[in-house]
């Protein structure tokens, strides 16, 4: 995965932003198209939702391109009246001459001997063409006369070929030619290349650490596998179990825009051929291609699709619970009777927990951490859990655990 520039990965601690690229990865809208509205001129539905606030929406879209986030590409203009600043402005035709919009195009004469040009209604008198300017009457089309549309104001009286386009204010009511006119630009928002190779990092493998980490795991990331071949592969994240010596999970991520093709799978299968990991599970953000399901499936590759980081956890919770009989077998009914009350607690938060700490225990049950801290010693010395250090952490865990 390709380091992002620090701007970037900066603005990824940004709530709104994750949830922003949530929404155009995970849910494929892969563009942030503007709607118009005649309150606020263009806005983004989308993005509001996560932003909380319609004004400032747009603002923080820009600081996003800004930062190299988003690409921004033009998609339109609004434009403002110069009169009251409002958007609700409509375009229509106006006189070149006097501005005023009460222009049409009209059929006009023109008579070729004394050269007049007037509105066809100005020729008509008793049932004939006469010219209102030196009174002849007109024989024939094309030959003392023809026939011209042309633009027509009805206010100047003047005509004219071509009208020029204008705006009327329905707020304040006036109108005002785009010289005039207040412009600005209007974008359309997509994730920018750079974000949609880097976004797993940042999105998704703090968490998925994070989970296998409360499940017993170590983890890496990127993590390291020394092959059968002897060659070093690098896979997203590691997981191992502590103290196992053949229970590694590895997990890569792909993602994109709209859905994940075969080739990560491809690409997954040499490694994990090499290493020969317990488990490989690729999570695949927000779908991976039927072609690439069909390979996972032929290369037992796990597949996890999901939309964002609250999917994929739950997804792995599902896929790792393998993992997780494998690891630790809780302790039973027969076994948490033949305990004391007092230990029974104790016990029973780490059938719930797994592999934890006296400060984990002593949060589940809500008693004093030194006082787990002696229970669970004492569940040690009667072989029902062991104990473990890492750092400077003490773990314990159930007896059976690998
Ligand atoms: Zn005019
Ligand atoms: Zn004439
Ligand atoms: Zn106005």
């Amino acid at each position: 995965m390709s380091e992002l520039p620090v701007g970037i990965s900066e603005v990824y601690r940004d709530r709104r932003v994750q949830l922003l690229l949530y929404k155009l990865l995970g849910e494929g809208l892969g563009k942030l198209s503007p709607i118009f509205d005649p309150m606020y001129g263009y806005r983004y539905p989308i993005a509001e939702v996560i932003v909380g606030d319609t004004a400032t929406t747009e603002g923080f879209l820009r600081r996003l391109a800004e930062a190299g986030v988003l690409r921004g590409e033009l998609c339109g203009r609004v434009v403002f009246c110069p009169h009251c600043n409002s958007i609700d402005v409509s375009t229509c035709y106006c006189c070149p001459d006097c501005k005023s919009l009460n222009v049409g195009k009209a059929l006009s004469i023109e008579h070729f001997r004394c050269g007049y040009i007037d509105a066809e209604s100005l020729f008509h008198a008793n049932g004939k063409l006469v010219c209102p300017k030196c009174h002849e009457v007109l024989t024939e089309a094309g030959v003392d006369y023809r026939k011209i549309e042309a633009w027509r104001c009805n206010d100047c009286g003047k005509s004219f070929d071509v009208s020029i386009p204008c705006y009327r204010c329905s707020a304040c009511g006036r109108s005002f030619t785009f010289d005039g006119a207040v412009c600005k630009e209007v974008y359309c928002y997509s994730l920018s290349d750079e974000v949609v190779r880097g976004a797993p990092k940042y999105l998704l493998i703090p968490p998925v650490k994070e989970f296998f980490e409360r499940n017993g795991f170590k983890t890496q990331s990127p993590g390291y596998v020394e092959g059968r071949s002897g060659v070093m592969h690098m896979f997203d994240i590691v997981a191992s179990r502590v103290g196992a010596a053949k229970n590694t999970t590895i997990i890569d991520f792909a993602i994109s825009n709209s859905l994940v093709d075969e080739q990560p799978i491809v690409g997954m299968f040499a490694k994990v051929y090499d290493t020969d990991p317990a488990q490989s599970i690729l999570v695949a953000l927000p779908k991976l291609s039927d072609a690439g399901k069909k390979l996972a499936s032929v290369y037992k590759i796990s597949v996890v699709e999901a939309r964002n980081t609250d999917e994929v956890i739950k997804r792995l919770g599902g896929i790792t619970k393998a993992i997780g009989a494998v690891g630790f077998k809780p302790l039973d009914v027969m076994t948490l009777l033949s305990l004391p009350d007092h230990l029974r607690t104790t016990a029973m938060a780490i059938n719930k927990l797994g592999r934890s700490t006296a400060e984990d225990v002593a949060k589940e049950t809500g008693r004093a951490r030194a006082v787990e801290s002696d229970y669970l010693n004492q569940l040690v010395k009667s072989g029902h859990l062991k104990k473990g250090r890492e750092g400077h952490k003490v773990y314990f865990q159930i007896e059976n655990s690998r």
